[in-house]
């Protein structure tokens, strides 16, 4: 039966879900069973109609192209800060990202999960890593753009007033710890905006947050163009930031949650 079903290639585990088993053995096999075994509820094996739990594995992640010239944001940042931020340190945690993701397929393949703790950390690392720079490409557009809208609204209900929030926000890019970042999330369960500082990328987050807009304090993001003057790359980040893009995605966190 094992090898009828999988041709050899792997386990069959007694806790496989059924969207799997689906997979497996085509969609088809699976309604005739279903239907032999009398059930009337499966509509699987409709003549005619394609498959519908037939999924495809998901594509390897892939570099995004910058929104923007890569002298776009200058002088703020050089055009070298940015294509060494986007072509390598980018690149290499997408590439870093597939590679994990590969290696635990390897690991599941053959049961073997000794590496499983820093399969599970380069995971964490890369992916947030991944995440958060391609948020942080949107998070500047040349010249900047204003905090307004539902977002300033929800900033002036959390924080009191929008130069509250970007004192703290600018102080908590400024004293995140080693190489990190400052974000702006939206939090769902208490429906607020919070300002979190991230350590490495996946560090002191809080489950469940969208991310709004992201500061990398990497010494990689800055130090071509400003040495160790962490303070004043932040500051001239708040000068590019672009609001309204982040005000995008809080009204459509929004709408996901509704
Ligand atoms: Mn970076």
């Amino acid at each position: 039966m094992r090898n009828t079903i999988l041709g050899g290639a792997g386990k069959m585990h007694t806790g496989i879900g059924r969207r799997q088993f689906v997979r497996v053995l085509g969609a088809a096999t699976v309604g005739a069973m279903a239907t032999a075994a009398g059930s009337g509820s499966v509509r699987y094996d409709r003549p005619g109609s394609a498959p519908t739990t037939r999924m495809q594995p998901p594509a390897p992640y892939a570099l995004p192209a910058l929104p923007y010239a890569y002298d776009a944001l200058a002088p703020f940042l050089s055009e070298t800060t940015l294509r060494l931020h986007h072509d390598k340190h980018h690149n290499g945690y997408v590439n870093g990202l597939n590679r994990t993701l590969e290696r635990l397929a390897a690991a599941r393949e053959v049961g073997d999960y000794a590496a499983i703790k820093a399969l599970s950390r380069d995971l964490a690392f890369h992916g947030s890593g991944h995440v958060l720079h391609t948020l942080y490409w949107q998070s500047m557009a040349p010249g900047g753009t204003a905090l307004r809208g539902r977002l300033a609204d929800a900033v002036k209900r959390d924080f009191s007033s929008p130069d509250a929030f970007l004192a703290q926000f600018a102080a908590a890019c400024k004293a995140t710890e080693a190489s990190g970042w400052g974000v702006v999330a939206y939090e769902p369960l208490g429906r607020r905006v919070l300002i979190l500082q991230a350590e490495k990328h996946q560090n002191l987050t809080v489950w469940g947050v969208t991310p709004l807009l992201v500061c990398d304090v990497w010494e990689h993001a800055y130090y071509v163009d400003y040495r160790n003057a962490r303070s004043d790359y932040v500051d001239g980040f708040l000068a590019v930031a672009d609001w309204a893009s982040a005000g995008q995605r809080y009204v459509a966190a929004l709408a996901n949650q509704a």
